[in-house]
This record gives C-alpha cells, structure tokens and sequence, in this order.
C-alpha cells in the first residue's frame, strides 16, 4: 500500500515514512491511494477476535510494511487490559430505538483520543527504524484538549522521541488542564498558548513547513513529526473500532450482518468520522455519515449549504471544547478522495482557505458528499438539555462532546425519518467536564478543585474513572504561557 500527498501525488511514500513524517512536504495530508477490501470471510473472521485482534487485522490491511506479528505484538501492548479496564477496550452499550453508544474513553486519558494514540508511539518508532532514522523525534502537538493529555501519556518517556504539547490557555476544561500540566516524563513539554485551537495548530503546522527551523532543528540532532490527527498513525488506529462496534452489534443480536447502520460522530478536526467514512469505503455496510458540531458550526454550513467552506465568523468557546474548532484538517482528505484523488484542486481550495479564509466546492462534488453525509449543530443550552433528558429518561450519563452528536442525531431522525440503527461515537468521559454536566443536571460543582469529581460521583451514582481520581495530590509541572506569534522560542526547549 502506497500513501500520498493531498496536495501532490507525485509524492509516493511507504506507510512508515507518511507516519514518520507526520505532515507532506509542502502542508499536503498523505493518503493511502486506494482503501483494501473487508471481505465477508474477513468480517465473519473478526466476530470471534478481541478488540486487539481486530485492531491489528485492520491496521494491517493499510501498513503492508509491517508484520503481522509486529501490529499484533503493539495491540497487545497498546490495549492492554490494565490500560483500559479489562479486555472490552471499546465497549457498545445500547439504548433506546437502535441508538448504540460505542464508548471510546475506557484508556488512560478517558477520552477517545486514547484509542489512536495508546497505539502511535509503537507505530512511531517503529516507523524511525524501518525508515533508518536515528536522530531524535520532536513531536508537535496542538490540542483543544484531549490530545494532548492522551499524546503525553503515549509518548511518555519513550525512548528516541520528545514531545511538546501547545494548549490553548483558555479554551480547555479545568480536568484536561490539570491532566496536562501534571504530566510526568522527562521528555514532555506543555505550553499554554494566548490564543484559540485553531491559532496553535496553524502554528504548529507552520513550524512543520519552515525551512529554517527545520534545518535548525535539524543540525541539533531532531526532526519533527506530529501526533495530531494530520499524521495517517493517528488515523488508521481509529478505523478499527467502527469495524468492531459493528461486529459488536452482530454478535449481540442487535443486527444481522449485512444490515446498515448510520454513524454519528462529534466532530472537531474531522478526524474521526473520517475513519468512520474510510471504515465504509472499505465495505463496512454503513449507511449516512452524520457529522454533528457545536456552536462552531463550519461543518454544519460546509454539508448542507452547497459545499461552502467558510471559517470567517465568530470563534465560541463552548462547553464541548475539544470540538471548537474552525479549521477541520482532515476535510482536506475527504476532499481528496470525493475528487478522485484530485491533488491539484485540493492544493488550490487549501491556497484558497489559508488566504481567505473560505473556498467552494465544485457541483458535483456537492452532490458526492450528500451521498454519505449529514450534518446538523447545537448549542450549549441544547446539549445541557440533551444530558439531563438522557439521565433521567435512560441513566445514561453523557459528557458535553457525545451529548452534542444525541442532539444532532434526533434531530436527523427528526427531520428525515430515517431509522436505521445508529453507532453514536461516545469520545468523552463526563467526569473530564464535570461543571458542565452537573449543571445540566441542576447542580453547582466548583471546578477549581478535584473535589468535582467526588461531587458528580454522588449526584450522578457513576464511579469516577480511576485515572481521573489519581489526580488528586498531584502538583502542576507546567505553568508558561506564550503569545501565539512566539511559539518558535519554545522549541528551544526541546533542545
Ligand atoms: C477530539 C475530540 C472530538 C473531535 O474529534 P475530531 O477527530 O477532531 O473530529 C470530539 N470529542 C472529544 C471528547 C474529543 O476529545
């Protein structure tokens, strides 16, 4: 399997150099060229797998150059059943009216996150070695929240890599902050950034594609790669658990194999319902891709509003912050495959987005999307709204992300009638945003203190995740805030 640039196909790299590199030369996004078969013997094979087994069957249908033995040996490792609680590593819990929670926040971090980045670091390093690389990895990290923790808790004191996580000072919640800041490792560094998610990422993406600190980091032993969503390691773990939600579903009964069933993801960087929509190229029998958003709702307009990609409006900060985001970089992959792997117009619509800040798709291509996609947004007051009516109707807690994608998604039903079961991508524990989700459900949490745990602990019966309550006691490591424009000065301290 060959991977490409978005922007330049003449740019052909193995799966180890696209996840060594992390970003193309030139900003473009690499791409496998064309997506492998799930063949019915494959899926009925996987039925009788654990998650680690599936994961590492998916994973090697896109990393040829990786043994089997190898993907299976980092599975293992990656899911182990003391990292996520026991062997259910993505559980599916169902309810009412064919809606299947598939609850991604059982690992280390209690976010989705966790599923691709327990797993990055071994496909990381071992990408360095087969690509014969011995100088030190510096990974760049951009995160709204949750990548950030869960990146540092992956790369943690990993041998060959350092790693450097920008967050933006105001825009996380009190749990992810403490999370960050309370980081161990000798190779970590957390940065508060004066400025939004989408300020730290051009920032990072920026240094990635700078010549000049390039060959400077360079001449002191480093080069860069990414554990944002750009870099095709992240991705390709995420795939997998759609696979196994849906294999999940046929075992238990909820449905027969072969049988449809819709997607609905709370989305952000649009990384996640892009695995989804890779998950259905492949032959995952997945009907509507329903892309749900908070008050930042770029993704909202751009599906249902003639394909027009426009980030020129007001930046909210909102209680499901690790969505709000206004430039998704992996559109630009979506955009790359519903064109025909058209790297030039992608090139161009990116030109297009970074200079004005919006860009417009060709008809067709319009019509493309509606094909697998919906769309639909809601407000902190709707998802308040949504949480309270899920935990008193079902005793179903969900955090502030997930809650959005409930909202949108009965407002899909709502408004096509469509009733096809649905697989809800649940990304977040509550406990992460706990002063949100208790005032949904009527109550005052003082956020400043750990004790908010213990407080939606007795209002909600839920236990609190273990490795939320073994933050208490812990003393911040990282306290420097930096103006967005002086991002270069930090990576001194990589040094
Ligand atoms: C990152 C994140 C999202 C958004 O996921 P993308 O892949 O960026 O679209 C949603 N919910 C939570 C809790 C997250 O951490």
């Amino acid at each position: 399997m060959e991977y490409v640039s978005s922007r330049d196909k003449g740019l052909r790299v193995s799966a180890a150099q696209a996840i060594a590199a992390g970003i193309a030369p030139g900003g473009g996004l690499f791409c496998p060229t064309e997506f492998p078969a799930l063949s019915a013997d494959e899926m009925q094979a996987l039925l009788g797998m654990d998650y680690k087994g599936r994961a590492a069957h998916i994973l090697g249908k896109f990393l040829t150059d990786f043994s089997t033995e190898e993907l299976t040996g980092f599975a293992a490792k990656a899911y182990a059943d003391e990292k996520f609680g026991g062997p259910d590593t993505a559980p599916v819990k169902s309810l009412a009216d064919g809606v299947h929670m598939l609850e991604l926040w059982h690992g280390p971090t209690c976010a989705f996150k966790d599923m691709a980045l327990q797993m990055l670091p071994h496909l990381l390093t071992a990408s360095l070695r087969k690509t014969g690389e011995t100088r030190t990895c510096c990974i760049l990290v951009a995160t709204s929240g949750d990548t950030g923790k869960a990146a540092l808790e992956g790369f943690a004191d990993v041998p060959g890599t350092k790693i450097m996580v920008y967050y933006p000072v105001d825009g996380v919640s009190p749990m992810q902050k403490l999370q960050m800041v309370t980081q161990q490792g000798q190779n970590v560094e957390v940065v508060a950034i004066e400025g939004n998610f989408d300020d730290a990422q051009s920032a990072v993406k920026r240094i990635f594609t700078d010549a000049d600190v390039i060959r400077r980091m360079n001449d002191a032993g480093c080069i860069f790669s990414s554990a944002n969503s750009i870099n095709w390691g992240r991705l390709a773990p995420q795939i997998a658990y759609y696979v196994s939600a849906y294999c999940d579903l046929v075992t238990t009964g909820k449905i027969a194999m072969g049988d449809p069933v819709n997607v609905c993801v709370p989305t952000g960087n649009f990384g996640n319902i892009l695995a989804a929509y890779i998950a259905k190229q492949m032959g995952l029998p997945v009907g509507k891709l329903v892309c749900a958003s908070n008050q930042n709702n770029v993704l909202t307009d751009f599906f249902r509003q003639g394909g027009v990609y426009d980030r020129n409006r007001p930046f909210y900060t909102t209680d499901s912050p690790s969505m709000d985001i206004l430039i998704s970089s992996n559109l630009e992959r979506l955009l790359f495959y519903i064109s025909g792997q058209n790297d030039v117009m992608v090139r161009e619509l990116m030109e297009e987005l970074a200079r004005d800040g919006r860009y417009t798709l060709p008809a067709d291509l319009r019509d493309k999307l509606a094909a697998d996609f919906d769309a639909g947004c809601c407000d902190d007051a709707q998802t308040a709204e949504t949480i309270r009516r899920i935990f008193e109707t079902q005793g179903y807690l969900l955090d502030t992300h997930t809650a959005v994608a409930v909202k949108v998604y009965a407002d899909y039903r709502a408004r096509t009638g469509d009733s096809a079961p649905v697989i809800i991508a649940s990304t977040a524990s509550p406990f992460k945003f706990c002063g949100p989700v208790a005032a949904a459900l009527g109550k005052t949490v003082d956020t400043t203190s750990v004790s908010q745990l213990d407080a939606l602990a007795s209002l909600t019966g839920q236990p609190i995740p273990a490795p939320l309550a073994a933050l208490a006691g812990k003393t911040p490591r990282f306290d420097r805030v930096v103006r967005k424009d002086d991002i270069l000065s930090t990576l001194d301290l990589l040094l």
